[in-house]
């Protein structure tokens, strides 16, 4: 493990990102699922290091999950929440972001609701930052977890059609995966009202359907969405009764799917909204609870690998968001 390269200062976004740092992260992570599942998880490679969380919107697993993370690893954590409501974006955000620096923490972990605000960040702290979800834009330890476990229940990611279902225009997990996907050879499409596809679809390079049927036709993985309520200004859709109807996943159009094909969905569930109960805990086809046990292991590699600061030249695009 001593010699791994990992070319980027912080983890911004899958942007920028090129498929050896992915696999660089998911092959290191791969050990951090045994060590989760052995008795005694603690290790000591951050002691000494300190990881704050700052949270300026809500969450209940990712925060948890980097706190479990940095916890296992031997670092001090600090969690702090911030009423994203009490923030006025620029020079607020940034007194948040000097006066933690000061603290001299080794890692920032952040989630903020405006896009972009991370990265921000990240121009004016000495230490790593990595983006917990930030806006509509980008949630990479999301895409990774993800990747992860497709590739460990599938064994490649390459050639898979994946389906990403819901509301994608207002999704940063959809955009982390799509671009994730697309590094590592994988096929996407979306499947969605007109009104919930993001305005740049066709920049995204994913083929848009608008019919359940159509869009899950031989897909090998079925990935569920959020619909994002507290993001859409007006309502986009008639009702949830119709939505489900439309567009929910029920074991109806699952067939639609390749035989074998996975369920995912981030979380948290809108249960009969997104996703039918029956389909959501299908024990032979459903993987999200190993999706939030993949995310534990995927932020240990992260938080590992970007407190060795190692940082070489690789195949990414170090400009990009992903990389600095
Ligand atoms: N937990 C994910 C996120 O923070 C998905 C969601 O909230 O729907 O983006």
């Amino acid at each position: 493990m001593a010699d791994i390269i990992f070319p980027h200062q912080h983890i911004l976004g899958i942007e920028g990102m090129g498929p050896d740092a992915i696999s660089t992260i998911l092959d290191l992570s791969e050990s951090y699922v045994d060590l989760n599942r052995q008795r005694d998880k603690k290790r000591s490679d951050l002691r000494g290091r300190t990881v704050i969380n700052v949270f300026f919107e809500s969450s209940t697993r990712t925060r948890t999950s980097f706190e479990l993370a940095g916890k296992r690893l031997g670092a001090d954590v600090i969690n702090i929440a911030v009423e994203a409501s009490a923030i006025n974006k620029g020079e607020t955000l940034l007194d948040t972001a000097m006066t933690l620096n000061a603290m001299h923490p080794d890692v920032l972990v952040v989630r903020h609701p405006y896009s972009g605000a991370v990265q921000l960040i990240s121009e004016k702290v000495e230490c790593a930052v990595v983006n917990a979800g930030d806006g509509w834009h980008e949630h990479p330890t999301q895409a990774l977890l993800d990747a992860l476990t497709i590739r460990r229940r599938v064994g490649k990611l390459a050639g898979l059609n994946v389906a990403i279902c819901g509301d994608v225009a207002h999704s940063r997990v959809a955009r982390s995966n799509i671009l994730l996907l697309h590094t590592m050879g994988a096929f996407v499409r979306i499947v969605a009202p007109p009104t919930l596809v993001p305005a740049d679809a066709a920049k995204l390079g994913v083929d848009v359907y608008h019919d359940m049927a159509e869009g899950l036709k031989d897909a090998d993985i079925v990935m569920m969405l959020r619909i994002q309520t507290e993001r859409m200004r007006g309502s986009l859709f008639p009702s949830q009764r119709e939505y489900f109807r439309y567009f929910g996943l029920d074991a109806e159009k699952l067939k639609a799917a390749k035989p074998d094909a996975l369920i995912m969905h981030p979380g948290p569930m809108n249960r009969g909204i997104e996703i039918d109960s029956d389909v959501a805990d299908d024990i032979n086809r459903s993987v999200i609870p190993e999706q939030v046990e993949m995310g534990v292991a995927v932020r240990m590699a992260c938080l590992d690998l970007l407190t060795r600061n190692v940082i070489a030249n690789f195949d990414d695009d170090s400009s990009k968001g992903g990389a600095a």
